[in-house]
């Protein structure tokens, strides 16, 4: 089986389903097939500056959103809850309830996140809030979107951030925080309250 091929020096690409108009290579030509005097149609360049295509990278929902809040931490950075230790990050997302769940952490807030995926019921509405039944309670969410992450629900953990003093304690409460959330010891839930407590101490 042929496939494309792109011209390293100009991108034209090969299609063997579609051959080449230029040269009157007949469709369905493979690549291995041109003739060795073969050029790019595009920009003359030899038959030897040929290579197969990257393929696209397939850009998930989460690093889409992952993405958009390092592009606000640009625009953050100056303003007072901006916590210079601290870095956009995704914590601990996994398969939950037909979607993702996980933690985003950035420089001045730490998110519980939902990203429904295609086995999700409807997502709530922009900034409507929705009970979602966790392993420990049921949990507020309250809806968002973006444009190229779809729709997906947010849960305020943090903020701003000012009491986490680097990146990796962050991270390591995010961790604590989502185990809690997901998978609880067998004792009664604590409270938010009582959570915030057990993680950071007493403030
Ligand atoms: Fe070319």
């Amino acid at each position: 089986m042929s496939s494309a091929r792109e011209c390293g020096v100009c991108w034209y690409r090969y299609e063997p389903a579609a051959g080449d108009e230029v040269w009157q290579v007949e469709p369905g030509t493979p690549f291995e097939a041109l003739p060795a005097h073969w050029r790019c149609p595009r920009c003359d360049s030899p038959k030897d500056r040929f290579l197969p295509p990257k393929e696209e990278p397939v850009v998930t929902a989460l690093e889409h959103l992952v993405a958009r809040y390092e592009q606000a931490a640009v625009r953050m950075k100056d303003l007072p809850v901006f916590n210079p230790a601290l870095r956009v990050e995704a914590v601990g997302f996994h398969e939950f309830q037909g979607g993702q769940l996980g933690i985003i952490v950035t420089p001045w807030f730490m998110n519980l996140v939902f990203l429904p995926g295609p086995g999700a019921a409807s997502p709530p509405r922009e900034g409507e809030r929705r009970g979602r039944a966790l392993p420990a309670g049921t949990v507020d969410f309250v809806g968002a979107r973006f444009d190229d992450v779809g729709p997906f629900e947010s849960c305020s953990l943090f903020s701003p951030m000012p009491n986490f003093e680097s990146a990796e304690v962050a991270r390591a409460t995010a961790e604590e925080a989502l185990l809690l959330l997901v998978a609880p010891p067998a004792v009664p839930p604590p409270s938010r309250r009582q959570l915030f407590t057990q993680l950071l101490g007493p403030r």
